[in-house]
């Protein structure tokens, strides 16, 4: 979650100090595409009454929401069983707001790491990921390289050992509270 010092940090819509007085909304990080109009609230916070006056505050409430229950629940969207270990799982955060777009339906997708080679809609998202990106929709947030790291993940050759699939190269988790 946005991390708040009252009496310093400002609310980005008016821009003035936040106090301990103040109803506060806060928003962990959980947009990867800076390209996102709802980017705007990523990990950041607002005075309540500021946020109400956003044209998005209903869209941001209701994703930020979505998020909360992906991550507490942590259901690998192939098993849709608890991923055992927060290490042991890949999670997408957000790509697009957008309902139209293809990729909306893959926002907040979790998956153990070790279900993700038969993922069946794998190809499926390479692809529409790389065309998003070609169409210039998308923008890693600085110093979280989600794109280019989630699908390098993705693309890695699955090397079978008999009834066992592992994966060739340790996959990093896709997400970071931080
Ligand atoms: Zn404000």
């Amino acid at each position: 979650m946005a991390l708040v010092i009252t009496g310093k940090s400002t609310c980005k819509i008016c821009n003035k100090v936040m106090t301990e007085d103040d109803t506060l909304i806060m928003f962990p990080p959980f947009v990867a595409n800076l390209k996102d109009p709802v980017y705007f609230f990523n990990d950041e916070a607002f005075h309540d009454a500021c946020f109400q006056t956003h044209p998005l505050a209903n869209r941001a409430l209701a994703l930020r929401e979505l998020f909360e229950a992906a991550t507490a629940n942590r259901l690998c969207h192939i098993s849709q069983k608890p991923v055992s270990a927060p290490e042991g799982g890949i999670f997408i955060p957000l790509i697009t707001s957008d309902e139209n777009e293809e990729l909306y339906k893959f926002d907040f997708m979790c998956f153990d790491r070790n279900n993700i080679s038969n993922w069946n809609e794998r190809e499926y998202f390479i692809e529409t990921m790389n065309r998003f990106k070609a169409e210039d929709k998308w923008r890693d947030r600085p110093g979280y390289e989600f794109f280019d790291r989630f699908l390098k993940n993705l693309n890695e050759p699955v090397i079978r050992f008999g009834s066992h699939l592992t994966q060739a190269k340790e996959i990093q988790p896709g997400f970071s509270s931080g």
